[in-house]
């Protein structure tokens, strides 16, 4: 009957739950014990035992708090047997453990016996809660234990004590069963019913016991699934917060870099951008959408090179790129570099995601741009640029710095300025250089250097400081150039200032500046001197007619032949085109008129050689005197021009001085040249006619067309006055053409009028004989008037035949085809060639007035005029003398076989309807002498 309910009350006492505070209080009061008993006995057995107990009571604890870590591992580690009934187990092993310290060698001591009682009876105490059959089971050993101690310790009587010991632990047993109503009462039979009840209640109780620990169980395993749940919940809360904070992040570090992201699902055909939607459209487009926006975008010189690398990267054959382009933004392009990277390809090899960047780099493009431009500019300057460190070395030099000085760049980075200067004294030089850079910021000179190859040059260098934000010197910036280049131009210039490049002879700069020096002089030493002006006649037609290189052979021969007829203390000089001039001082003996005519001379008497041509010039001189004409500079060569233009006025090819009436003949000059135009528009130009008698028929044959100017104030115009300014100015052309024209249908309307078989002659120009329209003119004229050549005579003069005679004689040739007649006016003033005179195409000599004026008192013109006659008759051509003014003239003339006479003597020039009188009664002479 026992039994059962012992296994029964064992199973219960196994199952029975135990408080925590109640384990520890056991376990804590059998180490107390066993420590204080190791401690009264200081064995070292006993210390095992202590270490022992330790072991177990701290296991015990463990195990009392399930949900500690410890118990849960207790609970896996000890094998099931022990971990079922270990609250029965742990008792009894630690009161065998005390039962082993109660056998060990005693010290003999009461106090030890005693405080091993107390200890047993505490111990005791502390097991009830682990049930009945435990505190037994536990207090069997103890009992041993306390018997053994109370048997063999010092106490008198012994027996007493363990009889009274013995008792206390029948009392407490009892008490215990009681406790667990294992005896209900002693003697009594327990009925079997009541038994059966027992059973039920135990069973359910265990049963209860069961759920209540499953409850427990599967509390502590939703407990356990609930922390591991709120844990797991807390670590996904830490991992998405630090997710948002890192994509945060991402997104500020992509917005602070101002990139744009660029994502390309190729197979899903999606583009995403994150930025530059101005410039690129939507957020995301298609494929399609993106390609259209990249053509439309993008400038068209970049977009092929865009479109090529990525159709490389779709195709497989790139797996980044980097690309930058221009796109437009408004009005103008803006500069991208786009960054890419194939992510994922597909099976084919193809991309199939592209991954990248697009960045703004305008301001980068830009500013390279300027670098790449001052670079060039520093590569390709002339000038030698270079920039040294702090401490005044090499850091970089350009090509032109290499070329000037002949050292390499690599021979001068890292060296010092000095140590490859050659300069003399450089040391103290570039010290003193240096030194004013650093407080001035910047120093220029000249440096005499000496190049690699070495020979010297001067060198102009110009040095400046650059510094940091903190002021701090960081660089010197050079630059230099060679100045002997320089130098040179500047000789050259000075020379080309004052010298005249052609002629070599000085120019109107230094001219000037000469007359400025010889007025000084002549207001200090009163030393007197003449400016003598030269004008070459019609230079401009030569240049015409030959072109300028001839022309400027013709001007340096003139100019060496001047030079020769000067001497080295007079100053020549070329003051314009065609103009010379020359400073000669004047002393008592010296005749500055004689002076002027050995120039006039040495310009005019001898042909020059032009083009193949043989050419005479002539000039027009102008003397003005220092001091009876003036003794200021202005005024002095202004005088000097004037007297050259009354030379010119006067038909050029003389000398003239100035005098005081010239102040008003420039202004004067100037009126009629412009009236001259107003007269030949208005009719103001008459032509008159002046008669030549034909000594062998005595009668008027011929006469000689002049034009007359009729002002309507000045009233007649002498031919004088105004042809050299027609002739200066071109005027004379059509002047000339008036004049031929009417003579010519005069002379024809009074052959049709019965008055005679008459012969006009017409003066031309020297310019006119130059005017290549002159054949065209004549013919037309011919044409119009209906007059025969025969009757129509050209008077031209020596020196303008001669002034280009090749195309002169080419010319007359042309016009004696027609049957034009060709006189030599003026003849014997000019250059006479008698050699020549025998080529000349030409009818008639003119002897001039010259010869025929007083001719009865010089016996020198009546042998040139008898001369002339003669030449004239040796060469078959007519001689007419000019300017016969009285009847002695006339008979000298006539003895000497003169064929014509023509002056005031015969007739002055006359008026159309005198002269046309004059003829009518020629006519009626001759009719009645006939008669
Ligand atoms: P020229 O060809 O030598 O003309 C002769 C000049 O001598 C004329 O002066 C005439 O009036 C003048 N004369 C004639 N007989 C005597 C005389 O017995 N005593 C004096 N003292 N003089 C006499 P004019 O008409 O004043 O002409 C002056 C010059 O003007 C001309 O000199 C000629 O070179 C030029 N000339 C006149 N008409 C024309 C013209 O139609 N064309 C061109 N190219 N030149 C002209
Ligand atoms: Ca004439
Ligand atoms: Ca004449």
């Amino acid at each position: 009957m026992l039994i059962p309910h012992l296994k029964t009350m064992l199973e219960q006492e196994r199952q029975r739950p135990i408080a925590l505070a109640d384990c520890c209080a056991f376990y804590g009061v059998c180490f107390f014990a066993q420590l204080v008993l190791w401690a009264q006995l200081g064995e070292s057995a006993s210390g095992l035992l202590l270490v022992l107990t330790t072991v177990v009571a701290t296991l015990g604890v463990f195990k009392a708090n399930n949900n500690s870590q410890a118990g849960v591992l207790l609970k896996r580690t000890l094998p099931a047997a022990l971990e079922r009934n270990w609250n029965s187990f742990a008792p009894l092993l630690l009161s065998l453990l005390w039962l082993g310290m109660a056998l060990l060698p005693q010290t003999g001591a009461v106090d030890t016996a005693f405080v091993f009682m107390l200890l047993s009876v505490l111990m005791l105490l502390a097991v009830t809660p682990f049930g009945a059959l435990q505190a037994i089971l536990f207090s069997l050993p103890v009992l041993v234990a306390a018997n053994h101690y109370a048997l063999t310790g010092p106490w008198d009587s012994a027996l007493h004590i363990v009889l009274l010991l013995n008792i206390s632990f029948v009392v407490f047993w009892y008490g215990v069963l009681r406790d667990q109503k294992l005896l209900l009462s002693s003697g009594h039979k327990v009925p079997e019913l009541d038994l059966a009840q027992d059973d039920r209640v135990a069973s359910l109780t265990e049963r209860e016991r069961d759920l209540e620990q499953t409850i427990q169980d599967r509390t502590k395993d939703l407990r356990d699934a609930n922390t591991q749940l709120s844990q797991q919940i807390a670590l996904r809360k830490k991992i998405s917060d630090a997710l948002v904070k890192s994509q945060t992040r991402l997104t500020q570090a992509i917005d602070a870099s101002r990139l744009g992201l660029i994502d390309w699902d190729i197979t899903n055909g999606q583009f995403y951008q994150s930025a530059f939607h101005s410039l690129f459209g939507s957020k995301e487009q298609d494929s399609q959408e993106l390609i259209q926006t990249l053509k439309k975008a993008i400038h068209p010189a970049d977009y092929h090179k865009v479109r090529d690398t990525l159709n490389a990267c779709l195709a497989g054959e790139r797996l980044e790129y980097q690309l930058q382009y221009r796109v437009e933004d408004g009005a103008q392009w803006l500069w991208i570099e786009e960054c890419g990277k194939v992510v994922d390809h597909d099976a084919a090899g193809h991309a199939a995601r592209i991954l990248g960047t697009r960045r703004n780099i305008h301001t980068e493009m830009l500013r390279d741009e300027q670098v790449r431009l001052a670079k060039s500019v520093f590569d390709h300057t002339s000038e030698g640029v270079f920039v040294l460190d702090h401490e005044a070395c090499f850091l970089s030099v350009n090509p032109a710095y290499t070329k000037i000085t002949g050292h390499s760049s690599d021979n001068l980075v890292g060296q010092s300025i000095e140590a490859c200067s050659e300069t003399p004294r450089k040391t103290e030089v570039f010290e003193r250089v240096l030194s004013e850079v650093r407080s001035k910021g910047q120093w220029q000179g000249e440096l005499l250097e000496k190049r690699r190859q070495g020979d010297y040059y001067p060198q102009w260098t110009q040095i400046n400081a650059i510094r940091d934000e903190q002021g701090q010197l960081k660089y010197y910036a050079g630059l230099v150039s060679d100045l002997s280049d320089r130098k040179a131009v500047d000789e050259k210039l000075a020379y080309l200032l004052n010298y005249d490049d052609l002629t070599k002879l000085a120019n109107r700069v230094q001219f000037r500046d000469q007359l400025h020096r010889a007025l000084v002089r002549y207001k200090d030493e009163g030393t007197a001197f003449a400016l003598v002006t030269m004008d070459i006649d019609r230079f401009k037609q030569f240049n015409d007619s030959f072109g300028h290189h001839p022309s400027d052979s013709l001007l340096v021969a003139v100019a060496e032949r001047l030079s020769l007829s000067v001497q080295k203390v007079d100053i020549l000089a070329r003051v314009g085109g065609n103009e010379f001039a020359c400073l000669v001082a004047c002393s008592e003996t010296f005749s500055v008129d004689q002076f002027a005519q050995r120039l006039f001379n040495a310009v005019t008497h001898k042909p020059y050689e032009i083009a193949g041509h043989e050419v005479v010039l002539s000039c027009s001189v102008g003397i003005a005197l220092v001091p009876e004409h003036t003794h200021e500079l202005e005024s002095l060569m202004q005088f000097g021009a004037l007297a050259v233009q009354k030379a010119k006025f006067q038909g050029g090819n003389q000398v003239q001085t100035f005098d005081e009436s010239l102040k008003s003949f420039s202004k004067k000059r100037l009126e009629i040249e412009q009236e001259l135009r107003k007269a030949l528009t208005q009719g103001e130009l008459e032509v008159y006619y002046q008669p030549k008698l034909d000594l062998k028929q005595s009668r008027i044959t011929s006469f000689e067309a002049l034009i007359r100017w009729m002002h309507p104030t000045r009233g007649l115009v002498s031919p004088d006055e105004f042809v050299n300014i027609a002739e200066e100015n071109g005027l004379i052309s059509d002047l000339g053409q008036f004049v031929l024209e009417t003579a010519c249908r005069q002379t024809q309307l009074w052959s049709e009028q019965g008055l005679g078989q008459l012969h006009v002659s017409v003066n031309l120009s020297p310019r006119q004989l130059k005017d290549p329209a002159l054949r065209s003119v004549i013919s037309e004229t011919l044409d119009v008037t209906e007059i025969s050549p025969h009757c129509v005579e050209l008077e031209l003069t020596e020196s303008a035949i001669m002034e280009d005679a090749q195309s002169a004689i080419s010319l007359l040739n042309d016009l004696r085809e027609i049957g034009i007649k060709v006189s030599v006016d003026d003849f014997g003033t000019g250059y006479s060639s008698l050699s020549y005179l025998k080529e000349l195409p030409v009818d008639t000599l003119k002897i001039d007035r010259a010869f025929i004026e007083n001719i009865e008192h010089s016996k020198d013109q009546q042998a040139i005029a008898k001369a002339i006659i003669v030449l004239g008759s040796t060469l078959n051509l007519q001689v007419v003398a000019e300017g016969v003014e009285s009847q002695e003239q006339l008979s000298l003339l006539e003895a000497y076989g003169c064929d014509l006479i023509q002056g005031y003597f015969v007739s002055k020039p006359l008026a159309v309807d005198a002269m046309e009188s004059l003829l009518k009664q020629q006519c009626v002479a001759s009719t009645k002498h006939s008669a």
